[in-house]
């Protein structure tokens, strides 16, 4: 029989044994659970550390079909095509009336043009407990509190690990991959952390069995919408394959503090009364959720946005939202998860053989050509000028389906000319489409 290179689980916890392996990764959360298999199947000792227990809730159900190549790079597609999730082919949006679609499918960039939208709970275990079956060491309910990289940056990093019998051990890698998401670990302990350029935004959202019956309700489509009189609150809708949909809306923290009702706090109560009366001031959404019924207490967050000092060293590398986070409006947070991860594990492969790796130029730049490409357009989604290209009634279609790739996920096509040269090419197609609907 192989043995085991951790030890016995229990041996290391009771004795405090110092554990080795080849790469520590923190988190299981899409980012880890990618990039732990991606390192297993190239023959290195992984072991991940994860804080809680699976499944357990966390936002985020919308995939983008890019991502999929990462999903069957790491040998995880029929489990995930086997598990019932939602099929999903586009996005949809909605303002004033105005109701357009963008199909995956028909897309500038080849590539998987569907993919699903997933209770993440139920998504994040199945990755987890794949990456597991094919061999990867799992430990859950182990949370890291402590890392101290050494003399110099040729040191083998060292993590102090509580398990969840609050006993403390050590464990000895020759790379940390943090993949903990809003957890944002090594952010934290190396005083990585760098404010977003972004303003904060708030969320509010639950699920709920929503009772469509409206037989123009595309399931196969998140529906994103805008609130008719104030363009940057908007509110997405997720529909799940059993009835049921992720629902919520996200605004500056002033105004969803400004539709608060006069209620004290933020009780799950009062969020679900704020959900309520802005999915109410929608009319399209009022009457699309008019049978509704919530099913989980809702939840909030705020000032979500992210960002860090530095990305990767010769001794760590943040993954997904252990980095930047941007924005949830276009879906691209797990899929930037997951490219980080099949990014990053390229790189670590290359230096533990014993190449020369620079991660900066390797890892850290390519990533965020495809991190910019979003960000340019976040940033016109609340300006504006992205929803005037949204809603313009008679697109080119060979632009529709340049900036359909990027909505697909696919932000680091550079044959895109929307992702080479986002901002300049962004600002043409503005122009342009507010100059015809003005002459029209
Ligand atoms: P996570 O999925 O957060 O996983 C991190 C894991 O690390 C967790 O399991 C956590 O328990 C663990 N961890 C944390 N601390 C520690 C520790 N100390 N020790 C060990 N383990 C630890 N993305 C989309 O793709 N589609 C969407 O529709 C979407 N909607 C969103 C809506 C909102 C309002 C927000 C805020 C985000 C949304 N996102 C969406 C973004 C998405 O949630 C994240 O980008 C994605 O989950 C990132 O994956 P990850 O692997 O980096 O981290």
């Amino acid at each position: 029989m192989e043995s085991n290179p951790f030890g016995s689980r229990k041996d290391a916890q009771e004795n405090h044994r110092n554990i080795n392996v080849d790469v520590v990764i923190i988190g299981a959360g899409p980012s880890g659970a990618i990039a732990a298999s991606l390192l297993h199947k190239q023959g290195k000792q992984v072991l991940v550390l994860e804080k809680q227990h699976f499944p357990r809730f966390s936002i985020g159900e919308s995939l983008l079909p890019y991502c999929m190549q990462f999903i069957e790079q790491a040998g995880m597609l029929e489990a995930v095509e086997q598990a019932g999730f939602q099929f999903k082919n586009g996005a949809a949006f909605r303002h004033d009336g105005t109701y357009t679609t963008f199909n995956f499918t028909d897309k500038f960039t080849e590539g998987p043009g569907t993919t699903f939208q997933v209770q993440r709970g139920q998504f994040d275990k199945l990755l987890a407990d794949t990456a597991a079956s094919q061999g990867v060491e799992i430990h859950y309910d182990h949370s890291i509190n402590e890392i101290d990289l050494g003399l110099d940056s040729t040191s083998e990093p060292k993590l102090s690990v509580t398990d969840e019998q609050n006993n403390t051990y050590q464990v000895t890698a020759k790379y940390v991959l943090d993949a903990s998401g809003f957890g944002r670990v090594l952010p934290r302990l190396l005083d990585l952390e760098k404010p977003s350029d972004l303003p904060a935004r708030s969320a509010i959202f639950t699920h709920i069995e929503d009772n469509i019956t409206d037989p123009n309700f595309d399931r196969e489509k998140i529906l994103i919408s805008v609130h008719p009189t104030q363009k940057d609150i908007w509110y997405w809708l997720i529909p799940f394959s059993d009835g049921r949909c992720s629902v919520g809306v996200v605004a500056e923290p002033h105004l969803i503090e400004h539709h608060q009702s006069g209620v004290e706090g933020g009780s799950e109560a009062e969020l679900e009364q704020q959900l309520w009366q802005l999915i109410n001031e929608e009319p399209g959404l009022e009457a699309l959720l008019a049978n509704a019924k919530v099913l989980q207490p809702c939840a909030s967050l705020k000032g979500y946005s992210a960002n860090v000092s530095t990305l990767a060293t010769s001794q760590f590398a943040l993954l997904g939202n252990a980095g930047e986070f941007l924005d949830p409006v276009f879906s691209s947070g797990v899929t930037i998860a997951m490219q980080s991860a099949s990014m990053a594990v390229e790189t670590l492969v290359k230096q533990l053989d014993g190449e020369d790796v620079n991660w900066q130029q390797d890892y850290a730049q390519p990533l965020m050509q495809g991190v910019d490409t979003f960000r340019t357009y976040v940033q016109a989604w609340y300006d504006g000028r992205f929803q005037d290209v949204i809603f313009y009634e008679d697109p080119n279609p060979t632009i529709k389906q340049m900036i359909c790739s990027i909505l697909a996920g696919y932000a680091w096509d550079t044959k895109n000319p929307f992702v080479k040269d986002s901002e300049r090419r962004l600002n043409m197609i503005v122009d342009l489409c507010r100059d015809h609907t003005k002459a029209s």
